[in-house]
């Protein structure tokens, strides 16, 4: 095991990071912007160093200020939690050029899941099922027209360098085609820098369940069951669950293995999640790898009883994976709601300023709180502006969701707006509750949830 890491991220997930490594016995080093010398994670890490001002683009996603720092503390290892460069396979060559161990996949798996273009390439010949679509290199307006009379209508169009819901629109007709592209390659080109397209048929009614799979250095890979992410505003994930609602064991398995051979076609290494969508007929078809520790990953450890980050740690450090499939079992129902500063009643805007006054529920066994704030701390402009992922566990998923309803009843935030009524409108929602919902929950039911 690493004797010492530094956490290349602010926020819950660097203190999330920082709770497991301090467990294991792994020292920590914590980085910080300007904006963040009081922060949690520095508090929490074993020492801490400046990496300069506010914006992101100064410090979180300075590679070499990041190099640097690992070096001049001696850190042999840098987590990159997710977001920032934690997908970012310039900044897994930087760490392996500098001798410091990337606890992550390979730059080259990074690479091969970077495009999703690309990575349905590469899924087809691993014989994973793909929406059926066109994700071809001939970019011109003709090709693209012809390729959507074949696929037929509704289709979407997604930009290949996509993420974050951004760069696609769905086409409800061949006469809608063509400035819905112009505005998808607009919006891909200023997103990503990169104005390249793929077409899918659009599904009416699909789920999105992907599946947590690891994979260590020995050639070992397993997958850790599946997650429910259907829950979703602006195609941007809002609650999450584990086990997926009604999911047959069967499809499960098939899902699982489908998710565990895609890893193995890419020579994986580390946590990583493949997102299928999930038809009402039952057919999964392959979406997109992404080769991170997710956000929504507490609701599997929840329902495995298995600590992802400690997984991490000793696979990136050369272990194998510390058990088998078959020793893996689910128990029990996780949901994860995310807590945002921000204001339903303005379109979701960001909402900024000091958390004046902030009681979380109390943690217990059944209620887990992952939050990177305290009372006093402000909620600014510069980062995502999530306060906390509040996650609850019971046996079974009706007594996990009354727990949320208490959880997020007992929340209590004073300072900025946020968007703890609307996660207990749709807890709430005699839908919700009977897992009767797919991606298009929220548009659907929108007049009672507001
Ligand atoms: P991003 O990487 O930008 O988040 P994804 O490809 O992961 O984009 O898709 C985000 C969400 O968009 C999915 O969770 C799903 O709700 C919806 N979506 C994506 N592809 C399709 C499709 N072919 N049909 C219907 N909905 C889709």
């Amino acid at each position: 095991m690493f004797d010492k890491i530094l956490v290349a991220n602010r926020g819950e997930i660097a203190c999330r990071i920082i709770r497991t490594a301090r467990r294991l016995g792994v020292a920590t080093v914590a980085v910080y912007s300007e904006a963040d010398a009081g922060a949690l994670h520095v508090e929490l890490a074993d020492e801490a160093w400046p990496i300069g001002p506010a914006p992101a683009r100064e410090s979180y996603l300075c590679i070499d200020k990041l190099i640097d720092a690992a070096h001049s503390s001696g850190a042999r290892a840098i987590h990159p939690g997710y977001g920032f460069l934690a997908e970012n396979e310039g900044f897994a060559e930087a760490c392996a050029r500098a001798g410091i161990a990337f606890i992550g996949p390979p730059a080259a798996a990074i690479r091969a899941m970077g495009s999703k273009s690309a990575a349905k390439n590469l899924m087809e010949q691993a014989g994973i099922p793909l929406v059926p679509g066109y994700h071809g290199d001939d970019q011109q307006a003709e090709t693209l027209r012809e390729a959507a009379r074949a696929i037929g209508y509704p289709l979407l169009i997604k930009a290949s360098a996509g993420g974050g819901g951004k760069g696609m629109r769905v086409v409800r007709g061949p006469a809608d085609f063509d400035a819905a592209l112009a505005s998808a390659r607009r919006e891909a080109a200023s997103a990503f820098g990169d104005d390249r397209v793929l077409l899918e048929k659009y599904l009416e009614r699909p789920r999105h369940v992907e599946i947590q799979v690891f994979a260590d250095s020995q050639g070992n890979a397993l997958h850790l069951f599946e997650r429910d992410c259907s829950i979703q505003r602006r195609h941007q994930k809002i609650l999450e669950e584990a086990p997926a609602p009604g999911m047959p064991p069967e499809l499960r398995g098939r899902m699982g293995e489908a998710a565990v051979a895609a890893a193995r076609a890419i020579g994986y290494l580390g946590a990583g999640t493949v997102e299928f969508l999930l038809a009402a007929d039952g057919r999964f078809y392959f979406m997109e790898m992404n080769t991170r520790l997710q956000v929504e990953h507490p609701v599997t450890e929840m329902i495995t009883g298995q600590d992802l980050v400690e997984w991490q740690l000793r696979v990136a450090a050369g272990a194998p994976l510390p058990c088998r499939q078959e020793d893996l079992t689910l128990c029990g129902h996780a949901i994860e709601a995310r807590v945002y500063a921000e204001d339903p009643a303005r379109e979701f805007l960001p909402s900024t300023g000091v958390l004046a006054h902030l009681r979380p529920p109390q943690p217990n066994p059944h209620v887990r709180v992952d939050t990177g704030v305290r009372q006093g701390d402000a909620v600014s402009i510069h980062y995502d502006p999530m306060i906390a992922k509040l996650i609850v566990w019971d046996q079974d998923r009706p007594s996990a969701l009354r727990r949320l309803q208490k959880a997020l009843a007992d929340y209590q935030v004073v300072g900025v707006a946020t968007n703890l009524q609307f996660l207990a409108a749709v807890a709430a929602h005699p839908a919700y509750q009977q897992g009767d919902f797919d991606t298009h929950f929220i548009e659907r039911h929108h007049e009672a949830l507001f």
